[in-house]
């Protein structure tokens, strides 16, 4: 699992007013403290008023028509106008450039058209909206409702919890003219919290999710224009994509990196208190992708509270960073512009509390895992930097970090380590505690894997272990009482260190080698997920306990993911880190071929067919069942939409369910039509070998898989006969298909004494064009089953045919379809 996830803190807010008032002494470097910052910050109307009449305001897909009505503009910032008012008759029209976005919106509205209607707007911008409406209107002596600017800033603030004024503050100090254009609409007709946002350098994460005790914002970079709503029942993204010029010049893909910076190198040295209490200093070498670039906006987790930030000759800097709470997004604002191309270092000090979090007993929960250093903003897994990382902690405990470790010694009562990135990576991460820890060496390929456990449980687990002891003594105290007197996870070290060895062999069999040289198993605390960086993986301390003590930790779901934590994770190793993804459309093949990967890992690991078997069915049925909100995951959207989907609508376990277990039978397809009887996945396992090979530290798109799949595809898969796999990929990624089958069949013997089989075979459920081969399965009398051919069905079809077998010695006992669940299809 890899969103942007962080943990609400329940604590009360820690006042600001004590950093600020230490840093009056140089007003230009304290935090917030840029003089046009602080304008954009209190902005307010000025005395600019316009009567508008038939204005249209056209921006990218979006169309506003002001009828009529007043705008009265914002007070200039270093003299440039950043935003308007309007109040009177107005609508908006979307027209997005895509067909899919264009259907995703019509499904959400129930409409051909999306058209709102509006009497009070607020826009903010800095594009040339000012310079517009000035031209086309005549000045008016009358004044608008500074109410509405307010409000705008009060959702920024406090729902969106997005820093627009720093983004503002951008384009304002930047050389380069800006082409941000935001809205706020107050519609009458599908919400009166709405946003339509452009920003070229990536949409703004502005949908933002409670998730249990989780904030989840979700990124839509590199896709440029946005439109949301933020009500509190209706909050969520309803359409997103790139500028729509890029569609024509073939620009608008995943891969796109249109962010301010590209981060080349950090240096982050670390150190974590007893009490997880952590303070950094990170040197940041990025170039700057534009020219004039002034304003840098980094990733870092809102508690960690910036001290200082200064330039490479050690001069301080002003920076941007609000209340943790709010929009507190972290902006350094440099001296002087960069030039498209240059490079610069900043090096941050920073420190907080919440970061890290002692669980007791020796555990500490990394909660900041994208952001716990000032961290590369909207790009996902995509952009690759290297790393010098040193980090003192407490004495006794042991680390595990992403690279390889160079040195360790006790200094000062701590224990200090230092560690390199093997080469270019996507994101650098660490987990440590009192750990003892086990390592086996493998050969082919040459890799360390390493196994870190807990000897101790953290508190709420020794809570629960109490009052196991107290109330539930008879259930638990017949023979299990020495495992559970403990809680220790210690012994199952061997199994997760087994598990990593396992499936690094066999990934690196089915998908080529990664660049990787090391791999680090390691436990969390947390029970509701693991998650994989580069050479380290966090496994969920519930994976190491059985279903009886994970349900009494309150986690009851024990299927799909739960059963394959460990190889799905080490997985990543290959999906997501090595081969990176940049835009949550393609992120459905980061989580989807990690578990598609673990169903290898049932298949010829644990050598169980039944397990197999079971592991398919079970992610079907997460697909197809309905959440509490009514939803069938299946039916939710399609797989390129990722988390975007998420929202309050339609819930968010719903792209959970879908992207894992999807994405994992979109690759199973593929491979069990390449899977041929002679040769096995001779096939599939080469074009899995290219796709690595080519995408190899770099981001690889939808778009990019269907070309490999293409070059690799078997004649049986053509269908279309033009070479192309757009039938499956528009039914079962950019589409929503779920064909129902039904099957008869009969074994008999022809005259000559040759069997014969009969197969009559119907498909449903699907629209016209719906294409599939059905895979047709022999089952023998010693319970082998073995592929006999696949059956070509389009659209709602009955085939009835005879084949006869000549020279088969021993006769089937019966046919059957889809047996491996070759195909994602209704159950039978
Ligand atoms: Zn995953």
């Amino acid at each position: 699992m890899s969103l942007r996830a962080f943990t609400i803190s329940l604590l009360a807010g820690v006042c600001l007013t004590a950093s600020l008032a230490a840093d009056q002494a140089a007003p230009a470097a304290g935090p917030n403290s840029d003089p046009a910052y602080q304008q954009l910050r209190n902005l307010t109307l000025g005395a600019e008023a316009f009567t508008v009449n038939n204005l249209e305001l056209k921006r990218d897909a979006a169309t506003f028509h002001l009828h009529s009505g007043t705008v009265c503009f914002v007070k200039p910032v270093q003299g440039k106008v950043t935003g308007a008012v309007f109040v009177g008759d107005g609508n908006l029209i979307l027209d997005p450039p895509i067909r899919s976005e264009d259907q995703t919106l019509k499904l959400l509205t129930r409409e051909d058209e999306f058209s709102e209607k509006f009497a009070q707007l607020v826009l903010r911008f800095t594009d040339s909206t000012y310079e517009e409406i000035k031209k086309t209107s005549a000045p008016a002596p009358v004044s608008c409702d500074a109410g509405l600017l307010q409000e705008s800033q009060n959702a920024l603030r406090h729902q969106l919890r997005y820093n627009l004024d720093a983004r503002i503050l951008q384009d304002v100090l930047g050389s380069d003219p800006g082409k941000l254009f935001v809205a706020f609409i107050k519609g009458k007709h599908y919400s009166s919290k709405m946003v339509l946002a452009i920003d070229p350098h990536g949409a703004p994460e502005l949908a933002q999710f409670t998730f249990g005790e989780e904030i989840l914002a979700v990124p839509l970079a590199p896709e440029e224009v946005e439109l949301m709503t933020y009500e509190d029942n209706k909050n969520g993204y309803w359409a997103s994509f790139h500028l729509s010029d890029e569609y024509k010049t073939g620009v608008a893909t995943g891969s796109q990196m249109n962010g301010v910076i590209k981060i080349e190198h950090q240096q982050l040295d670390t150190t974590i208190e007893k009490n997880a209490y952590l303070r950094g200093s990170a040197a940041t070498t990025f170039s700057s992708q534009v020219s004039g670039l002034r304003v840098v906006p980094f990733n870092l987790f809102r508690t960690l509270r910036v001290q200082n930030v200064k330039d490479k000759d050690g001069q301080p800097l002003a920076f941007v960073q609000e209340d943790r709470h709010e929009d507190s997004q972290y902006w350094v604002v440099l001296n002087k512009p960069l030039a498209a191309g240059e490079s610069y270092t900043v090096t941050t000090t920073y420190e907080g509390k919440d970061a890290v979090r002692n669980e007791g007993g020796g555990n500490y929960f990394p909660i900041a895992r994208e952001d716990w250093y000032p961290s590369g903003v909207g790009a996902a897994f995509g952009q690759f930097a290297t790393y010098d990382m040193k980090f003192s902690i407490p004495k006794g405990m042991k680390i595990a970090a992403t690279g390889t470790m160079i040195s360790e010694e006790n200094s000062g009562g701590n224990d200090v380590s230092v560690w390199k990135s093997e080469g270019p990576q996507t994101i650098a991460g660490f987990n440590f505690g009192r750990f003892k820890m086990q390592e086996a060496k493998l050969d082919k390929p040459e890799y360390l894997v390493q196994s870190y456990a807990n000897e101790n449980p953290p508190d709420n687990v020794q809570a629960l272990l109490n009052t196991v002891h107290h109330d539930l003594p008879n259930q638990f105290e017949h023979g299990d009482s020495a495992a559970l007197g403990s809680m220790s996870t210690v012994p199952l070290i061997k199994k997760a260190l087994a598990e990593g060895e396992l499936s690094i062999g066999l990934y690196t069999d089915y998908f080529g080698p990664v660049p990787f040289k090391r791999l680090a198993m390691t436990q969390q605390t947390a029970c509701s997920f693991g998650q994989s960086w580069p050479a380290l993986v966090w496994l969920p301390m519930c994976a190491f306990y059985d279903t009886t003590i994970r349900n009494q930790l309150g986690f009851t779901e024990n299927r799909g993911y739960w059963k394959i934590v460990a190889p799905h994770e080490v997985a990543h190793q290959w999906w997501g880190h090595d081969v990176g993804f940049s835009s949550y459309r393609d992120q459905w093949m980061s989580e989807g071929f990690a578990e598609m990967s673990a169903s290898l890992f049932l298949q010829y690991v644990e050598h169980n067919p039944g397990k197999f078997i079971d592991f398919w069915n079970e992610e079907r049925e997460l697909l197809l069942e309905r959440d509490k909100e009514g939803f069938r995951a299946i039916d939710a959207g399609p797989l390129t939409l990722g988390y975007r989907l998420s929202n309050t609508r339609s819930g968010f376990e719903t792209t959970r369910r879908l992207i894992y277990p999807k994405g994992a039978y979109v690759l199973h397809m593929i491979r069990m039509m390449m899977w041929d009887n002679r040769t096995g996945d001779q096939r599939f396992k080469a074009m899995m070998h290219d796709f690595v090979k080519t995408y190899a530290g770099r981001s690889a798109t939808t778009e990019d898989f269907k070309a490999t799949v293409e070059k690799y595809m078997s004649p049986l898969m053509d269908i279309d006969g033009n070479h192309k796999m757009d039938w499956f990929f528009n039914e079962y990624v950019y589409g929503t298909a779920l064909p129902a089958y039904k099957f008869e069949s009969s074994v008999g013997k022809d005259p000559n004494g040759d069997a014969l089989l009969s197969i009559k075979l119907s498909q449903q459920n699907v629209d016209q064009n719906f294409k599939l081969l059905v895979p047709l399965y022999m089952e023998m009398a010693d319970g082998r089953h073995t592929e006999l051919g696949r059956v070509q069905m389009v659209g709602t079809q009955t085939v009835e045919q005879k084949i006869p077998i000549k020279g088969m010695k021993e006769t089937p006992q019966r046919l059957l379809i889809n047996y491996n669940d070759d195909v994602l299809a209704s159950p039978n």
